[in-house]
Parts: structure tokens; C-alpha cells; sequence
């Protein structure tokens, strides 16, 4: 690893003393208790666009983790980065997402208006701090200061205030003070993006809900698309079956894929290298230089530009597409009618939930803690009345 790295050995520690592990350094610890949580099982059942029922084939957001863990993997090995602790933030940086994506977390915001609101990243945290409950000693997976730092990407100024209250130069003193997170940690944002591009675009396309003459106007999609061509015309019989009755319409599956694949490769070398750049420029001499840098992971200026406009295409072109807001209407009413339904009567929930002095932050917590099934199944039979046809 590079000396700007985030080494084990020098971590800021976990907020309970433990002993070391006997075969694992700190982050790969941090990584497998993520693995092992509950909360991390339920990301098989959540939202990422498309509501979990809706098709097998839709990234749910575990699987969206696992591929921002393998985008954010293969440049932090380039980058000479802590590839252990890339991924514990990657498997992690979804932990708090509620129910139905981010129609849920509206939703649910907007019911926690009064009560200090609600939000993902700031959840993410709560569930690995507090919410987790499986070891003797301490609330939480007790991850260390590095993960948790990359776990709490945003944060606004009053909840940062209010973090710091109870823990003063813990994950949120940099939004109070300026500065960055390791590189570990800007790169899984990066690696988000990415991730969430590259398979939006495929989830969209098979949905139906994207074409690809809107895409091709995507410069980034277009010139791998056309390469993507280029080689089939070249790889013969293989790659023409796979096309079989291919249109310009509906291309075959496997020219997708081979775009995607190339798209992603293509991203993936431009932060590398545009890292590697900016590192060597700003010359930090170990990770709190990195704290005290401006941000050193990006993209080239064009891959910046062109990302941009990609995901200003997916927002127009598939997150706001009517048959993708039809369900999320849906479901931020089951959010708001769940909420309602355990604040009037908190004894429906859990005794361990019931029990909290703060009911509104237990019923966000309670809630947020849901997979799509599990709310629907909840909101029937709390209201009695059945949200979606085949739920
Ligand atoms: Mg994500």
C-alpha cells in the first residue's frame, strides 16, 4: 500500500477498546462484521429503483453493494489503496436506506420533519453504531473511526453539530471544519456512481423503460456502443447469435453488455488515473495530509462532465419515468401510513422499539430497518388494504 494509505495498523481505534484479531487486521475485521450483520442480510430485499418484486433481474440494493465493492476494489488495488477497507464502506454505504428506495427515505423525511428528520447516510451510521445489537459488550459493530468516516459521506452542518456533541472529533468534525476522508473513502463515493450508471442503464433497458436512440445521444454510452459493434462484426458467428434479431430498437443482450462492460473498464482506469495524478501533485505524506488535501479521487475532467450528464439522462429518462413514480407514489404512501400507524399505537412495534423514549426516532428506525415485503406485509396489516397487485 502507498504511505497515503489508510494502514491498520495506524487507525484512530474503535470507540470500545477490543483485543486484535488473531487472523485479521482492523478493516478486514470492520468488513466481515458487515457482512455478518442483520442489516446487511436485508439489503437483498430493498429497493434500489425498481420495487424488489417487480423482477428477479433488477439490481436490489445488495446487489448494487457488492458492485460498488467490486468498482471501488479494482481501482483502490491500482491506486495501492486498502482494498479491505474500500469494501467494508462499499458493503456498507446502503446500510441505512430505507424501504423503496428513495421514494422511502422522502417519505420519511417528510414524517420526521418535526423530529429532526431523516436521512441515509446519517443512518448508514446509526445502524452500524447503535442499531446492530449482537455483542455483549457495546451497541453497534464498533467499526473503526476509518470505516465510520467512510460510512458518513454527507452530512449537514446541524446534524454534524449534533454528532459531535456526543463525540467530538468523531466521523462528523469534517463537516464542521472542512476537510476530506481518506482516499478509501472518496473513492466508494466514486464507485457508487458508477456502479449505479452502469446497471441503471441495464435495469432500464431491460425494464423497457430506457431506448437506445435516447442513449446514443449519451456520448459516454455511444462511443462504447460503437465499439462494442466494431468487435462484433469482428468476433463473428459468436457474438451474431447473440444478437439474433437485434434491432436498432432492441439491440441484443450481449451488445449491452459488452457496452457496459467497456464503459465501466473505461471509468474505472480514468479515476485511477486521474488519481494517480492528483496524488502525486498534492504529495500527502500520510492520510491526515490526505484529511487536510482537497479532494484527490476523481475523474478526468471529460469522464466528469460526461458522468454528469448521464446521470442527468437517468434522472429525467428512468427515475422520473411515470411507470417508475407510479410505484414510488405507492410506496411513500405505505412509508407515511406505517409511520402514522406506529406512532398512534407504538405497541405494534417490536418491545425493544416500543420501548425507546424518542417514539418518532424508534418508528424511523423501526422502519428504515425494513425490507420492501416486510413493509408491505406490515401496512396490510395495519390498514387492511393491499398497496401492489402481485406484492
Ligand atoms: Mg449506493
Amino acid at each position: 500500500m502507498n504511505p497515503w494509505a489508510c494502514w491498520p495498523e495506524r487507525s484512530r481505534g474503535r470507540r470500545y477498546a477490543e483485543l486484535p484479531a488473531a487472523t485479521r487486521d482492523a478493516h478486514q475485521r470492520d468488513r466481515d462484521r458487515i457482512v455478518h450483520s442483520t442489516a446487511f442480510r436485508r439489503l437483498v430485499y430493498k429497493t434500489q429503483v425498481f420495487v424488489n418484486h417487480e423482477g428477479d433481474l433488477f439490481r436490489t440494493r445488495l446487489t448494487h453493494s457488492l458492485e460498488v465493492a467490486q468498482v471501488a476494489r479494482s481501482a483502490a488495488r491500482e491506486l495501492r489503496l486498502n482494498e479491505d477497507l474500500v469494501e467494508a464502506i462499499a458493503l456498507a454505504h446502503d446500510l441505512g436506506h430505507t424501504p423503496f428506495g428513495h421514494a422511502g427515505q422522502d417519505a420519511l423525511h417528510a414524517c420526521m420533519a418535526a423530529h429532526g428528520g431523516f436521512e441515509h447516510n446519517l443512518q448508514s451510521l446509526r445502524v452500524v453504531d447503535r442499531l446492530e445489537q449482537r455483542y455483549f459488550g457495546f451497541d453497534g459493530l464498533n467499526l473503526t473511526f476509518e470505516a465510520r468516516e467512510g460510512i458518513l459521506k454527507h452530512c449537514s452542518r446541524r446534524n454534524a453539530l449534533h454528532l459531535c456533541a456526543s463525540e467530538p472529533d468523531g466521523p462528523a468534525q469534517r463537516f464542521i471544519d472542512g476537510g476530506q476522508p481518506s482516499l478509501e473513502a472518496q473513492l466508494v463515493n466514486l464507485a457508487d456512481e458508477i456502479a449505479y450508471c452502469t446497471h441503471d442503464i441495464d435495469d432500464g433497458l431491460r425494464a423497457g423503460l430506457l431506448q437506445l436512440d435516447e442513449l446514443l445521444r449519451m456520448p459516454l454510452f455511444a462511443r462504447w456502443y460503437e465499439d462494442a459493434l466494431a468487435r462484433q462484426g469482428a468476433a463473428g458467428a459468436a457474438g451474431a447469435a447473440g444478437s439474433a434479431g437485434a434491432t436498432a430498437q432492441a439491440p441484443g443482450r450481449r451488445v449491452v453488455f459488452e457496452t457496459l462492460r467497456r464503459l465501466l473498464a473505461a471509468l474505472i482506469a480514468d479515476i485511477v488515473e486521474a488519481t494517480a495524478a492528483a496524488v502525486a501533485r498534492a504529495q500527502p505524506a500520510e492520510i491526515d495530509a490526505v484529511r487536510r488535501s482537497p479532494a484527490l479521487v476523481g475523474f478526468s475532467e471529460r469522464s466528469r462532465h460526461e458522468v454528469d450528464e448521464l446521470k442527468h439522462f437517468l434522472f429525467g429518462a428512468l427515475y422520473r419515468h411515470p411507470q417508475v413514480v407510479q410505484t414510488t407514489d405507492l410506496a411513500r404512501e405505505v412509508v407515511a401510513d406505517l409511520f402514522a400507524a406506529y406512532l398512534a399505537q407504538p405497541a405494534q412495534m417490536p418491545p425493544d422499539f416500543a420501548a425507546e423514549a424518542d417514539t418518532p426516532r424508534a418508528v424511523a428506525d423501526y422502519i428504515a430497518g425494513m425490507t420492501d415485503r416486510f413493509a408491505l406485509r406490515e401496512h396490510r396489516r395495519l390498514t387492511g388494504r393491499r398497496v401492489f397487485e402481485d406484492a
